[in-house]
């Protein structure tokens, strides 16, 4: 009962700490430049290295101090060869030391983990080509789509599989490569299974993690808004020293953005989760701007890569 109190105490004491505009903790905001999304809703997703290069820099200039995306073809394709990362590595790292968050390769089913991580490994053959932060997933997601309006499943046999003995993998190997794991997770079970990654020693602190929503039509995670958010909240232990952002797949972010930026988290953004026609036809560096003013109203000075660096990467991992 008493610890209890305590912890009370704490998270309060915690929370009373981060809603002091001076004292809060400087904002990180990542620019989620593309996924898989097309350009049906909105043209301004970048596709090749030189979109995703002058995206970045826009970005940049906006406000933002990480930049994740997935290397495309030219007509929006997946494409994972290490050639297409470096070309748009060197792009942006001429200009700016913005930090660089690379997905994973596809995991349809059956796919090896060593072969999800191979342009990973080839780029960081090259330090100067070497990515920051690799998505690590850390459980699967049912992620077949339902469409509302006819009630029913446009599929039924779709699963993000991150197995255990994978995740494993990648931690380690990222470990022995200096590339530090953005965490992702789903749901409360997931948040959990970062725990017991933590308590075996597989992360590293500070641990760095998404708290990834889902709108329809992927229904299996939390929905995209500030109930879905707080729901995680709760099963992390006080002393895993955690720096946690927000991502909203198929879901308007900015709607509860400010909850966010007041409570100590950051904040990861871009039309490659959803295309915001609430704003019209938005650029990816329109919404790391709106999350600047926010920030601003909020009394939250946002973060530069050089302080994302610090506040992100253990002693030792040092930036490119
Ligand atoms: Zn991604």
């Amino acid at each position: 009962m008493f610890r209890k109190i305590n912890t009370i105490r704490l998270r309060q004491r915690a929370a009373f700490r981060v809603t002091k505009g001076k004292n809060m903790k400087k904002l990180i905001i990542e620019a989620r430049l593309n996924e898989w999304a097309g350009r049906e809703e909105n043209p301004n997703v970048p596709f090749t290295a030189d979109e995703i290069a002058r995206d970045t820099q826009a970005c940049h200039a906006a406000g933002a101090s990480v930049v994740h995306y997935h290397a495309r073809t030219p007509e929006g394709g997946p494409d994972f060869t290490p050639e297409n990362f470096a070309q748009s590595i060197r792009q942006i790292r001429r200009d700016s030391k913005i930090l660089i968050h690379l997905t994973l390769g596809n995991n349809i089913d059956g796919e090896p983990p060593e072969k999800r991580m191979r342009h990973i490994e080839e780029l960081c053959k090259d330090p100067s080509l070497k990515p920051d932060f690799a998505t690590v997933e850390v459980g699967t997601l049912v992620a077949d789509l339902y469409d509302a309006k006819k009630r029913e499943y446009l599929t039924k046999d779709t699963v993000f599989i991150n197995r255990t003995s994978a995740v494993e993998y990648y931690l380690k190997k990222m470990r022995a490569l200096g590339v530090k794991p953005y965490l992702g997770s789903w749901s409360v079970g997931t948040t959990r299974q970062m725990v017991t990654f933590h308590d075996m020693g597989w992360l590293e602190e500070p641990v760095y993690m998404t708290y990834a929503l889902t709108n329809a039509p992927i229904v299996t995670g939390h929905p995209a808004n500030w109930h879905g958010l707080q729901a995680h909240f709760g099963f992390v232990p006080d002393d895993l020293k955690l720096e946690w952002t927000t991502s909203a797949v198929n879901g308007n972010l900015l709607a509860y953005a400010e909850q966010v930026i007041r409570l100590g988290g950051h904040i990861s953004i871009g039309l490659g989760d959803y295309p915001y026609p609430e704003l019209g036809q938005p650029t990816n560096s329109d919404l790391i701007a709106e999350v600047v003013r926010m920030a601003k109203a909020a009394g939250r000075e946002v973060a530069t890569a050089a302080d994302a660096a610090t506040m992100l990467l253990p002693p030792g991992l040092a930036p490119h």
